[in-house]
This record gives C-alpha cells, structure tokens and sequence, in this order.
C-alpha cells in the first residue's frame, strides 16, 4: 500500500470490477471500491449484486468497499424520463452514479476515481468517458480512464471461474425489457435459420429422387 496512489472505484457489478483492480494495482493505483447503484433493479436484484461484490472483495481481491447513496428517487426523477432514449438515459444513469462516487471520494480523501463501466462492451464508452471525466473534474478529481474492454473476455472465464452470479441485463427496468427482446430476437433468428436449413435439405433431397427417378 506504501506509495501506491489511492483510488475510489465506483464499481457496477463484481464480475466487471476483476480486472480493473487487477490492472490499476498493477499501474501502481490502491483502489478502493465504491458501490452507488440506484439504477439497479429490483431491489433484490440490487442487493444480490452487492453481496457478490462484497464477498469477492474481502474473500478473494481484499479491497475495501465503500457504499454511497442508494438514491432511486433521484434516479427515477433524472433518468428513468428518458426512458427508451437509451443515450440519453444511460448518459444520466452514469452522471448520477459517478457524481455519488465523486462525492464519496472527496469525503473520503481520495485523489484519483474511475469506474468499472469501462468494462463492458455493452456499455456506452464515450458518453460514459465524458461523464467521469466532467464530473471528476467539477469534484476537483483526478479521472482515471481506461479501456477495460479488451479485457472483457478474461473477465467473463474468470468470474464463471470463481462461480459469480452473472446477470444478463445491465440494471434498469428498460435494459432487463431490451435485453429480454434481444433474446427473443437471437432466438427467432436461430429458429428461422434451423427452418431454411430443413427446407434446404428437403428439398435438395426430393431433387436427389427426382434424378434417381429419371435414370
Ligand atoms: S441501461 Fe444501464 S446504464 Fe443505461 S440507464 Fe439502464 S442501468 Fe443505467
């Protein structure tokens, strides 16, 4: 810890925050982790995620964590107008979660703050980029900004690896319906194309016939 540059890091989920505490600690960065996640749910499913988390943090990466504001009337009253605008409801989300870490880490003395959403290919990078990086400034922070993405495959072995709950929808009512259309989508599309691949094959053995017939 001597000499290692102390970090808040607003973490959305355990199996996004394995490798950036692994590649801050190895750029010389402490990181403590933030959670402040009023987007998330149901509750339940809000609490499931921390208890993830918190497990992870103090069984197997011995990070601190930090919880912040659980504000989802703010959330509902900023972000949820948006509504299926996903830019610009994402771009709120990241703004009043980054603004609680922010305010964390001032609290708490921090110099340095950055976030796991940089993580997830799913997430909106440039918008999120931008938010840290305004709000950090306007706290009078240093953001730390990094692509994680490259680094989104090894975070998906790792955490199955471990047997971490993963969820399959980013945190809001609108992304668990997104995510649950785009299933429906991908399976449409699986069966359509098992379907044409039955045709095909039918029909290219009734040609298969129809040429014996004709000898
Ligand atoms: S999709 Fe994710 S980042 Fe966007 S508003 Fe919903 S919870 Fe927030």
């Amino acid at each position: 810890m001597r000499g290692r540059r102390r970090l808040l890091l607003h973490a959305c989920c355990a199996p996004c925050s394995l490798e950036p505490v692994k590649y801050l600690r190895e750029e010389g960065f402490e990181p403590t982790i933030c959670w402040t996640n009023p987007n998330i749910q149901p509750v339940a499913e809000h609490d499931l995620r921390l208890e993830v988390l918190r497990a992870w943090a103090a069984d197997v990466a011995h990070v601190e964590l930090v919880v912040g504001a659980d504000d989802r009337e703010a959330w509902e009253r900023v972000v949820a107008p948006a509504g299926a605008d996903r830019a610009r409801r994402c771009r709120a989300c990241y703004a009043v979660r980054l603004q609680e870490a922010c305010r964390v880490a001032r609290r708490e003395g921090f110099e340095y703050v950055s976030t796991t959403l940089a993580v997830s290919p799913y997430q909106l990078f440039d918008e999120c980029r931008e938010v840290l990086e305004a709000t950090a400034r306007a706290n009078g922070l240093t953001p730390v900004w990094r692509d994680f993405r490259p680094h989104y495959p090894e975070s998906v072995t790792e955490s199955r690896g471990l047997g971490m709950y993963r969820q399959n929808y980013c945190g809001c009512r609108f992304s668990a319906a997104e995510a649950a259309d785009e299933r429906h989508r991908a399976r449409d599309e699986r069966k359509a194309a098992k379907a044409a691949a039955r045709a095909e094959r039918a029909a290219a053995g009734a040609g298969a016939a129809e040429g014996a017939r004709s000898r």
